[in-house]
């Protein structure tokens, strides 16, 4: 059967561009798919001829050949002496088809041709990191640097794990196609079992010379640096993804990813409450009564708190915006002062005597009492 001319098949002019032609293709192959013409052996023959003129159009030697001389300047130019299998076309064509393919998109997905993604090497493994912060580091944010051991890709043979200057072997079990394919017929038809080539790992290729460095492995173990943009607002034990920055997969696989776990450290004045810290503030009794002007620590420094005249002990003051900045939205927390009131341990014979005078002064004596209704009334009682 004599061939039809590739432009023609395509439906475009000789001086299409590389976009017209897959423009043009992709209209074809969606007509003629197999799932769209169930049974149909013409749409199938149309949907390889399709694939067949595109694959020459779409070069540009053999564009250039089968504008010259016609078939004859590309007979047995095609990379498996023309298309037989329609996954042969969809593995070919993977800038067409590739990832979730159009097919996929346009079928709903899950269709009995769903292929393999072939992926290169194995990936690395992930790496787990633990980070102490101060509370001072995770109120506002912070950087920090973290040695640690890893697999790094091999730099003397760009991870392939391949002697530099030498080359990747085609697999001679699989052929380079990476998959192993085992056709068993039964009452129902023709199934065909892929499997991944046991050989390659399904890569489609094996290292002639190993790379004396790695060891063919494509990766090595160092010790490297790395940065961690700490958020303001973390919480203890939460977590951050450093995605690509774990062990270096083998012979090209994919990097892992570093996890890294932050730890809360303890701090002598504060304790965290969200984004809110609490401090215990302890005053003297006089000073609770007097009023006064004490300095306590913020996480930015001590500052000057004012204690108004009468405070109550277990009272909360609030300094606002001194806590810790919120992770997810603008803002920051406040620093709660617990008022305490100090007692001290001992006194000499001078302070118990104005103690006792001064527990007789009827504001003093009656403030126990006042205290009492204070705490009845809070609880409705
Ligand atoms: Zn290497
Ligand atoms: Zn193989």
């Amino acid at each position: 059967m004599a061939k039809r001319d590739y432009y023609e098949i395509l439906g475009v002019g000789r001086n299409a561009t590389k976009e017209e032609l897959k423009k043009a293709y992709r209209q074809m192959a969606m007509k003629y798919h197999p799932d769209r013409n169930p049974g149909d052996k013409e749409a199938e023959e149309k949907f390889k001829e399709a694939a067949e003129a595109y694959e020459v159009l779409s070069d540009d030697t053999k564009r250039a050949n089968y504008d010259r001389f016609g078939h004859d300047g590309v007979k047995g130019g095609f990379s498996s002496g023309g298309f037989t299998d329609i996954n042969d076309i969809f593995s070919h064509f993977s800038d067409i088809f590739g990832g979730s393919s159009i097919f996929d998109d346009f079928f709903g997905g899950g269709t009995s041709r769903q292929r393999r993604r072939r992926t290169r090497g194995t990936p690395g493994a992930d790496l787990r990191v633990n980070l102490k912060l101060t509370l001072e580091e995770i109120a506002t944010g912070t950087t920090k640097k973290i040695k640690l051991r890893k697999q790094v890709k091999c730099d003397a043979c760009n991870g392939s794990g391949a002697e530099a200057g030498t080359s990747m072997n085609t697999c001679p079990v699989c052929n380079g196609a990476g998959e192993l394919k085992q056709i068993s017929r039964s009452i129902f038809g023709q199934f065909v079992n892929i499997t991944t080539c046991h050989n390659c790992n399904g890569e489609g290729t094996v290292i002639g010379t190993p790379c004396r460095k790695c060891r063919g492995e494509g990766r090595y173990p160092d010790e490297v640096t790395i940065t961690v943009d700490v958020p303001a607002g973390v919480q203890d034990e939460s977590y951050m993804t450093l995605r690509g920055q774990g062990n270096a997969g083998k012979r090209g696989g994919e990097p892992g990813s570093i996890i890294v776990v932050f730890e809360q450290l303890k701090h002598k004045h504060f304790t965290r409450e969200d984004d809110d810290v609490i401090y215990n503030l302890f005053i003297t009794y006089p000073q609770a009564v007097l009023g006064a002007e004490v300095e306590v620590p913020t996480l930015t420094g001590k500052a000057m708190l004012k204690i108004e005249p009468g405070t109550q002990s277990g009272k909360l003051l609030k300094m606002k915006g001194k806590g810790i900045r919120h992770l997810h939205s603008p803002g920051t927390g406040d620093q709660i002062v617990k008022v305490n009131i100090a007692v001290p341990n001992k006194v000499n014979s001078q302070e118990k005597e104005l103690l006792r005078k001064l527990s007789e002064m009827p504001n003093i004596k009656g403030s126990s009492k006042a205290e009492e209704k204070s705490f009845f009334k809070k609880f409705g009682l």
